[in-house]
């Protein structure tokens, strides 16, 4: 009542606190299903390789669809799926179904390098350089075809834990990528002593590149680090064009962003690569 705004606002605090917390507990209780259920699926941005123009990678992304909440976006439930332990189960789903889409796509000669996200519970268990080379045999994949991405905030909370991973995987010849760079506070030391072949620019120093020049002095000196330790530089978070002219000209190798293709269910994605770059995809 208005007599009472405070005790009103308490109330929508805490009934939205209410909510907030029932949906959380909802999404953990369900995400274990969602595999069963198929409620996964996976979208692939294009990267592009900045001096040529052509394609270079994809990166999958996986996207849930609860069945009464609809989309639910992987900044939600990831992090839930770390804290409850389902991430192994997410993980597992989704290098299979970047193996089959690998295998189809080579079936019909074409290829192209995958990137996956992993998070650094999948680093630190003991098993999971060898679930990766036994998908990659299982499906006839070469690992050059495979490339691993992890948040530089993850990897820097316990480096020590993931590098006995990060190596094997590099022994197989999978690359490796530190994603969401400039947000996790790396010492340089650290990031050396890591088997990483790319630093991802985090898109939060992309979006708005071309017209801030903190921005702009913040990814000049990241990317001339980055060259400086032989890793190759990509940007994530490409929003316009005098953004993607910029980076190019600045030396960034590949980007990846809404202004050059959003994240694509395969079937888009096979059309808007056939309408790029000629016929590269054949049959089905
Ligand atoms: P990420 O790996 O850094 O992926 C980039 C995110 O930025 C994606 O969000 C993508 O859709 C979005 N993005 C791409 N281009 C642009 C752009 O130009 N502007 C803006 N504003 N955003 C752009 P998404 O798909 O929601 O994924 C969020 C994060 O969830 C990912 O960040 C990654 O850390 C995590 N994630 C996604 N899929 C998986 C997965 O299969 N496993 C694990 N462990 N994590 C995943
Ligand atoms: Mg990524
Ligand atoms: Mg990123
Ligand atoms: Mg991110």
């Amino acid at each position: 009542s208005s007599a009472q705004p405070g005790a009103d606002r308490l109330a929508v605090y805490q009934s939205e606190r209410d909510q907030a917390y029932q949906r959380r507990m909802q999404l953990i209780r369900d995400l274990p299903h969602a595999v069963r259920l198929n409620e996964l699926s996976v979208v692939f941005q294009p990267k592009l390789c900045m001096a040529t123009g052509k394609v270079h990678a994809v990166e999958a992304l996986i996207r849930w669809h609860h069945g009464r909440l609809g989309p639910v976006g992987p900044d939600e439930f990831i992090v839930l799926a770390e804290e409850t332990g389902s991430i192994g189960l997410l993980t597992e789903w989704m290098l299979e179904a970047v193996m089959t889409q690998l295998q189809r796509w080579q079936a019909a000669g074409w290829y192209i390098e995958v990137a996956m996200n992993v998070s650094t519970r999948d680093l630190e268990n003991a098993g999971f350089p060898a679930q990766v080379r036994n998908a990659l045999e299982r499906y006839q994949i070469a690992p050059q075809s495979l490339s691993l991405e992890v948040t530089e905030s993850a990897l820097m909370r316990d480096p020590e834990a993931s590098i006995v991973n990060l190596r094997r995987l590099r022994e197989l010849g999978i690359s490796l990528a530190v994603d969401d760079y400039g947000t996790g506070y790396s010492s340089l030391a650290t990031l050396k002593s890591l088997p990483v072949q790319i630093l991802k620019i985090d898109k939060s120093f992309v979006l708005n590149l071309a017209q801030n020049a903190d921005d702009a002095v913040i990814v000049r000196s990241t990317i001339e680090l980055a060259h400086n330790m032989n890793l190759q530089v990509v940007a994530e978070g490409i929003e316009d064009e005098a953004s993607l002219n910029w980076l190019r000209e600045h030396g960034c190798e590949i980007g990846q962003g809404y202004f050059i293709s959003r994240p694509l269910p395969v079937a888009d994605l096979e059309k808007w690569l056939q309408a790029r770059e000629k016929p590269v995809i054949q049959g089905n």
